[in-house]
């Protein structure tokens, strides 16, 4: 199926729609290879994208977040929504968001859940990745960290993809762009370009 991008904007979050599509584009392939991986679910936006092509293709998505929010969402912070404040959790919670997103997509089939941190989450994990999408926290150890834990479970000719990267230090945080590189640099990746702030490399061995 394609994209519904009029129900795409009804989503929470921050991605543009060439970047959707490449996204897509990319889990289409993945997705029939193995599982695919993201970290940073927030409202579901990207595991729309991802979890539609898993859909079509008998595919999984699982999608890792605390769902608290990530350090620039907190409250005070550049990008809270209040929409996202939960007064029982006193905090930001993203959880009920992301689970209507999978309802109202039709993709409960095909996203599978996991809610704590990624370190925690890739802790004992064992099952190689066809797709491993980092979009979770935007400090430099969050995505390091993410990076380390997911990409070494990549298969060969697995996809390593990487939302925000900012060529323009005026533009947005480094880190994405930083981990990005350092994949780059291995010479373990095969460089398939960037689609606006989103890289795809495909994993060698
Ligand atoms: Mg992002």
């Amino acid at each position: 199926m394609m994209i519904d991008f009029e129900f795409s904007n009804t989503i929470k979050g921050f991605m543009d729609d060439d970047e959707a599509r490449r996204l897509h584009e990319t889990a289409l392939t993945a997705s029939c290879m193995g599982p695919c991986l993201e970290i940073g679910s927030y409202c579901g936006k990207s595991a729309y994208f991802i979890g539609l092509a898993c859909r079509d293709t008998g595919g999984v998505l699982y999608s890792i977040d605390h769902h608290r929010g990530s350090e620039e969402q907190q409250p005070g912070e550049e990008y809270f929504d209040p929409d996202l404040y939960d007064s029982q959790t006193d905090g930001v919670n993203t959880f009920n968001f992301f689970k209507d997103t999978l309802k109202r997509a039709d993709l409960i089939e095909n996203v599978i859940p996991i809610v704590t941190s990624s370190t925690v989450a890739g802790r004992m994990w064992a099952t190689p990745l066809a797709m491993v999408f980092i979009d979770g926290g935007h400090s430099f150890e969050a995505a390091l960290a993410d990076y380390k834990t997911w990409a070494k479970h990549l298969m060969a000719g697995g996809f390593l993809v990487i939302h925000d990267i900012f060529m323009d230090p005026e533009k947005g945080g480094q880190a994405p762009r930083q981990v990005y590189e350092r994949a780059l640099t291995s010479g373990r990746y095969e460089n398939l370009g960037m689609t606006g702030t989103l890289g795809v490399l495909r994993f060698i061995e």
